[in-house]
């Protein structure tokens, strides 16, 4: 049984064994069988939400969306299933290289936790070895688990660097994102075109000049000097 008492009234659709966690991070959300009694509490208030603003939930088009809604919600913030230990696992190798290893232009999908509306961009993420590297593939997943759950993006950046500070214990970290922010766009809070970017660094990315300057300016080359 899910532990209810941590999870009321979050949207989550797991169970607490393990193996739900990991078939939650493969599946397309439409191919989830959700056996958990929130997502179908979870369709209720959708489908009374379609009522609220005016919509007939019982019409065709409408008639399957709180069952879609509630599957794809709980596929949006798998992230809270997962943690960065679990999906690095075993791809730590020890390795002498003590140069920044960079990996860009990471895909990223959040939801804002102020309007639910999505975020989305691209992730820089470095570090510089400290006797132990991790496989490249690797930091995109490290991503994937802050990036879904309700988030703001400062918030993402800083546990992306001390999650890889944490399993890693590099001499440095450093995490760059640009994002659009769905909620400032479609509300028209501010210009359509407007990027967000935040950095979080750890250790010689934020003690040392040169290693931030050479950074910033891999992971952004309009950055320089920033
Ligand atoms: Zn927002």
């Amino acid at each position: 049984m899910p532990n209810t008492k941590e999870t009321k009234g979050v949207i989550r659709a797991v169970p607490a064994a393990r193996t739900a966690a990991a078939a939650l991070a493969s599946l397309d959300p439409d191919d989830l069988i959700v056996a958990d009694e929130r997502v179908s509490e979870l369709e209720g208030l959708i489908h009374r939400q379609l009522e609220l603003i005016g919509e007939d939930p019982e019409r065709d088009g409408l008639i399957k969306t709180p069952s879609r809604v509630a599957k794809s919600m709980a596929w949006l913030t798998r992230g809270y299933e997962l943690n960065a230990r679990d999906v690095i696992g075993d791809a730590l190798f020890e390795e002498s290289h003590e140069q920044m290893v960079m990996v860009r232009d990471i895909e990223m999908y959040s939801m804002c936790e102020h309007h639910m509306l999505p975020f989305f961009g691209k992730v820089h993420v470095a570090y510089i070895p400290n006797g132990k590297i991790v496989g490249l593939s690797k930091l995109p997943r490290v991503v994937e688990v802050f990036a879904r759950r309700l988030q703001v993006q400062e918030r993402l950046g800083e546990q992306i660097a001390n999650a890889i500070d944490e399993v890693l214990q590099p001499r440095g970290v450093g995490v760059v994102i640009e994002a659009v922010h769905l909620c400032m766009m479609m509300r028209g809070v501010e210009k359509q075109s407007s990027r967000t970017i935040t950095s979080s660094l750890r250790g010689l990315f934020k003690d040392d000049a040169k290693t931030r300057s050479e950074f910033l300016r891999l992971a952004h080359g309009r950055m320089e000097g920033y």
